[in-house]
C-alpha cells in the first residue's frame, strides 16, 4: 500500500496497513522548517496540522508522524546517496576535500601560499537536546543510529581523544610559568578554563554541536557534544582530522587557541 500511497504523494504510518497518512508536502515543509528551529517539535507540528483542519489533537498522531518523517528522511538520504554514487561523490571525505571551491580547486604552476587553507574551530550550545530520563521517569530510548555522512564524526571517536589532555597535562611548576599568557582568557573565557569547570547541566544529553569551517563558511566537520561542556576532545578530534586530510601546513583559528595550543 506505500507504493500506492506515494505514487499519490503521501506516505503510510505503517509498513503493512497503514490508516493514517501524511503527504510528502507536510512533510518536507517540516523539514524546512525544523532544519532552522530545531526546537519545532514534532507534536508542536500535529497541533497545528490538527488545529488548521479542526480536529482534536491526540498524542498518537505526533507518534505516527514520527515515525512517517523518520521513513520520509531515510528514503531522501537513500535517494541523495544513489545521487552521489552516480556523480561519484561517495569516495571517503568526498565532501570536506571538495565542498569548497575556492579552497580546494588549484591552478596548474599555483604560487604555493604560506598556508594551504585556513580553517575556524568552534563549539556552540544552541542545538542542546534534553535528556527525557534526567527529568522524568521515562524509560530510556536507545537510538542505534550513527552519523549518515563522513563529515560527522562520531562519539566513539571523539572519545578516543578524551585522555589526551591528561597526558599532555604539564606539571606543576611548568604551569606557574606559562600562567600569565592564558590566564586572563581562563577568568574571562569558562571554555578556556580546566575541564572540571565545563560540565554541563546534566539534563541535556547532547549539549551542543562543534564543527570547523574553511574560510569561506563551509562546513568541514562536524560533531555531537555530548554530556559536557566544549571538553579539549573535540577540537583534538577535529584537528586530528583535518590534518590528517590536509596536512599540516593549515592554519586553524580558535577562540581559546591560546588554551588549547597547550593541550
Ligand atoms: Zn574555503
Amino acid at each position: 500500500p506505500n507504493v500506492t500511497l506515494l505514487r499519490h504523494g503521501c506516505i503510510g504510518t505503517a509498513p503493512h496497513v497503514p490508516s493514517i497518512a501524511f503527504t510528502l508536502r507536510t512533510l518536507s515543509v517540516y523539514r524546512e522548517t525544523h532544519r532552522p528551529c530545531p526546537r519545532f517539535s514534532a507534536e508542536a507540528e500535529i497541533r497545528a496540522l490538527c488545529y488548521l483542519n479542526r480536529i482534536p489533537y491526540q498524542a498518537a498522531l505526533a507518534n505516527h508522524f514520527r515515525i512517517t518523517y523518520d521513513a520520509y528522511l531515510s528514503i531522501r538520504h537513500e535517494i541523495q546517496s544513489r545521487i552521489n554514487n552516480a556523480l561519484g561523490r561517495s569516495t571517503p571525505n568526498w565532501r570536506a576535500l571538495n565542498s569548497c571551491p575556492a579552497c580546494e580547486y588549484r591552478l596548474e604552476n599555483e604560487p604555493k601560499l604560506p598556508f594551504s587553507k585556513l580553517v575556524a574551530l568552534d563549539g556552540n550550545n544552541s542545538l542542546r537536546r534534553i535528556d527525557p530520563t534526567a527529568i522524568s521517569d521515562r524509560t530510556p530510548l536507545l537510538d542505534g543510529r550513527g552519523p549518515l555522512t563522513d563529515y560527522w564524526i562520531d562519539s566513539m571517536t571523539v572519545d578516543r581523544f578524551k585522555d589526551e589532555v591528561k597526558k599532555a597535562k604539564k606539571p606543576p611548576e611548568d604551569a606557574a610559568a606559562g600562567a600569565d599568557s592564558h590566564s586572563i582568557c581562563v577568568e574571562r573565557w569558562r571554555n578556556a578554563g580546566p575541564e572540571e569547570r565545563k560540565r554541563m547541566w546534566a539534563m541535556f544529553a547532547e549539549t551542543g554541536i562543534f564543527l570547523g569551517a574553511c574560510r569561506h563558511g563551509f562546513v568541514l566537520f562536524i560533531c555531537d557534544m555530548i554530556q559536557s561542556g566544549e571538553l579539549a576532545k573535540y577540537p583534538l578530534a577535529l584537528t586530528s582530522q583535518l590534518i590528517d586530510l590536509f596536512g599540516s601546513d593549515i592554519a586553524i583559528g580558535y577562540d581559546i587557541g591560546c588554551a588549547f595550543s597547550s593541550t
